[in-house]
């Protein structure tokens, strides 16, 4: 306490039930040098952390399962998930902050501990909570937490204080912004103080119903926000519980493509699969660039690990890069991974930023991987390099030779892209132009505008991914052990001479909370209520869950949404979720077919489905900032997703507002900015939706009524009290 500046550290006290680790009281100080940037400025994924007298420990495997085993081993399940996720935080954030091993006691958290080893529940605690962490406006807090009081009954009443830790806690629930209090155990000024959590409190409000987010919410304020760190880090415990860790779950880290093949462009489709930039997460560009026609192409390498296999991570690093060389967007059009995987980098309508003073009509490839000097690409990547310059080629009219197609280091002084890449060159040319790397029709190529403004043939757009947001709850049916819509396949229905095929869906991609998402692929198997959650998807309120087709959707086909095989024995067991269905040709921009599809839906699709849509979100408006949703007007149930789309680029930030309480806010996605929310108010709400640009000025403001009802459709009275946040 005598030190000067910096954050003081104070938590994990074990819990009552644990009382005889004991706890260190003020001895538990620790000081963050004042001169590291201690709020994490991106989030980055975390595998392994130094444990003093450990070494390096499996984060989700290992030093969680056993922490939180130690730390408050009876709570409840929903407990023992804030815990870990608590402990994730601190865990990150004392990594990064102070660079230094954690202590494996109550100076920092205990890890191994005499009277607790971990059980499947710890597992399960942290397997359901993989990789989450707990963040205020995008950046990291600190995760405090300490045992607080005894609590008991329907209230969660305070009894005795054994560890006198009471006065470290605290209450933030409904509070955000400047409203929320800190913690004592931290530094009062530092934005990372986001407060304290009670691990007692939690058991009791967990073993009352509570769930995760709203214990976490209560104690760290409600515009915490849960964010999911990216990589493949979800562990599991040894040995693998049934539906452990590993396996399909793998498939749904936040925004990593989960195909397993490499992407091949066979069949009667010559486009080469192009994974969106929501497949590695993408953040979105800071400015635009000028528009241009390529007429020329670049091949790189990214100087990154040639041992990684998250390939989605390695992308994001590169941008990240190049946003702090200060480039308006990830500098390449396209990158490309060893294991032939392609990825969409900045637009390729746009100049890109990765030959200087070159960019003007030059498309950049790069080679994700270092090769200027003894290992070499992987033939897999040399082929999709291949298929991208012979797809580019015919797209741009850029005939294939070396005057057109060049080394980064041929165009200037540089060793870019590497000798074993250089020498490659002509072999991946070859293979390009002879057009072998991409047999079959060309029927089902993309527009292919020779001039720039030339009408778009809607028979030739490709239309690829299908995207499934749940966007309601209610009412939940019973005997339900799916969280969320339910989806047991998706696929197209396409008549042709020979009679009609039906084509399934492919890779996946989809947001934090999707659980089983490859239940999506393939034919229906859901047959009893019991195997659902084996042979389903299941996707909870707000998320979503994105399918790539292996060939474009066309007017003439009929999309097939399933969650069930028409199979009647399954009707009392299916939950009533609703969701929105749409259709993209890139991932990235959306259009809307349905927004209340539940059951079974099929839509045999017309002409007027791809056609420009006032609804739909890829429609152009004349106002420059909306509402997306909600709908002025209309009555909503209390889970919203509040989502403006601005047609400015000038606006990087939208806050929400309903009256004078904070919702939160969200950065540009697409131009989209998007923010979910329970709101505990109910009646005629004001919705406030302010954009404001880089330099915090407000530039932009929308403002609408909707009626929010209880989740039964109906106002309830009573819930109105002043001072309650939306
Ligand atoms: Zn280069």
């Amino acid at each position: 306490l005598m030190r000067r500046g910096g954050l003081f550290l104070l938590l994990a006290f074990v819990t009552a039930a644990f009382a005889s680790c004991g706890f260190d009281d003020q001895e538990g100080f620790l000081e963050i040098d004042d001169d590291l940037e201690i709020r994490v400025q991106e989030l980055t994924g975390f595998c392994t952390v130094q444990i003093k007298g450990h070494g390096a420990v499996d984060v989700e495997s290992d030093y969680l399962p056993n922490s939180i085993a130690c730390e408050n081993g009876n709570a409840p399940l929903e407990a023992l998930k804030a815990q870990a996720i608590a402990a994730r935080t601190y865990a990150k954030f004392i990594t990064e902050a102070e660079k230094r091993p954690l202590e494996p006691t109550t100076r920092d958290q205990v890890y191994k501990c005499s009277y607790a080893t971990p059980k499947p529940i710890h597992y399960q605690a942290v397997r359901e909570t993989a990789g989450q962490v707990l963040t205020h406006e995008g950046k990291l807090i600190v995760g405090f937490y300490v045992a607080g009081s005894l609590r008991s009954g329907a209230s969660c009443a305070a009894g005795n204080d054994p560890t006198g830790t009471e006065r470290r806690v605290t209450y933030n629930q409904g509070l955000t912004g400047n409203q929320v209090k800190k913690t004592s155990l931290g530094s009062m000024s530092h934005p990372a103080n986001r407060g304290a959590k009670s691990q007692n409190g939690a058991a009791c409000w967990a073993s009352n119903g509570w769930k995760v987010e709203r214990i976490l919410r209560y104690y760290y304020g409600d515009d915490m926000r849960l964010a999911e760190l990216p990589g493949q880090c979800a562990g599991g415990e040894p040995g693998g519980e049934p539906g452990g860790g590993g396996g399909e779950d793998d498939i749904c880290r936040p925004g990593v493509a989960s195909d397993t093949t490499v992407p091949t462009c066979t069949g009667s489709d010559s486009v080469p699969q192009i994974l969106p930039r929501s497949a590695w997460n993408a953040r979105p560009p800071k400015r635009n660039q000028s528009a241009h026609t390529p007429n020329r192409i670049s091949i790189h390498h990214t100087v990154t690990s040639n041992t990684s296999t998250d390939s989605a991570a390695m992308v994001r690093q590169v941008q990240g890069w190049h946003f702090d060389r200060n480039f308006p967007d990830i500098g390449y059009h396209f990158l490309v991974a060893a294991d032939g995987k392609i990825y969409r980098g900045a637009d390729e309508s746009r100049m890109g930023t990765h030959v200087k003073n070159q960019n003007s009509h030059n498309l950049g490839i790069a080679l994700l991987g270092t090769f200027h000097q003894s290992t070499a690409p992987s033939d897999a990547q040399l082929k999709s390099v291949a298929r991208l310059l012979a797809y580019l080629g015919k797209k741009y009219n850029i005939e294939l030779n070396r005057t057109n197609v060049k080394g980064h280091g041929e165009r200037m002084a540089t060793q870019c892209p590497g000798g074993q890449v250089l020498k490659r060159l002509d072999d991946m040319l070859a293979w390009a132009k002879a057009d072998t790397i991409c047999t079959g029709a060309d029927a089902d190529k993309p527009q292919q505008d020779d001039a720039p403004g030339a009408g778009s043939d809607k028979d030739t757009k490709g239309y690829r991914y299908v995207r499934i947001k749940t966007t309601s709850t209610q009412p939940v049916g019973h005997n339900d052990p799916i969280d969320g819509f339910e989806v047991d396949a998706v696929y197209i229905e396409r008549s042709g001479t020979s009679g009609s095929e039906l084509i399934y869906a492919s890779a996946v991609v989809c947001s934090p909370g999707v659980s089983n998402p490859g239940g999506a692929l393939g034919a229906p198997d859901n047959f009893t209520c019991a195997d659902r959650a084996q042979t389903v998807a299941g996707v909870p309120v707000g998320a979503q869950l994105m399918l790539e087709m292996p060939s474009a959707i066309k007017p003439g086909d009929i999309l097939f949404v399933t969650k069930h095989a028409y199979q009647p024995a399954l009707n009392d067991c299916e939950p009533s979720h609703t969701a929105r269905v749409s259709i993209s040709e890139d991932g990235r921009v959306w259009k809307s077919l349905d927004q209340t599809v539940s059951g079974n839906w099929r839509l045999p699709l017309q002409d007027a489905h791809f056609e420009a849509d006032p609804e739909d979100e890829t429609s152009s408006e004349d106002d420059a900032f909306d509402f997306v949703t909600p709908r002025a007007g209309h009555w909503y149930t209390p889970k919203l997703t509040l989502k403006v789309r601005s047609s400015n680029p000038a606006v990087v930030k939208v806050v929400y507002h309903a009256e004078e309480f904070d919702l939160g806010s969200s950065q540009n996605r697409d131009s989209l900015f998007s923010v979910d929310r329970e709101f505990n108010r109910f009646g005629v709400r004001r919705i406030i939706a302010r954009g404001y640009d880089v330099d915090g000025k407000e530039i932009a403001k929308k403002e609408i009524s909707i009626t929010v009802t209880g989740f039964d459709g109906t106002i309830p009275g009573g819930q109105t009290e002043p001072g309650s946040p939306g």
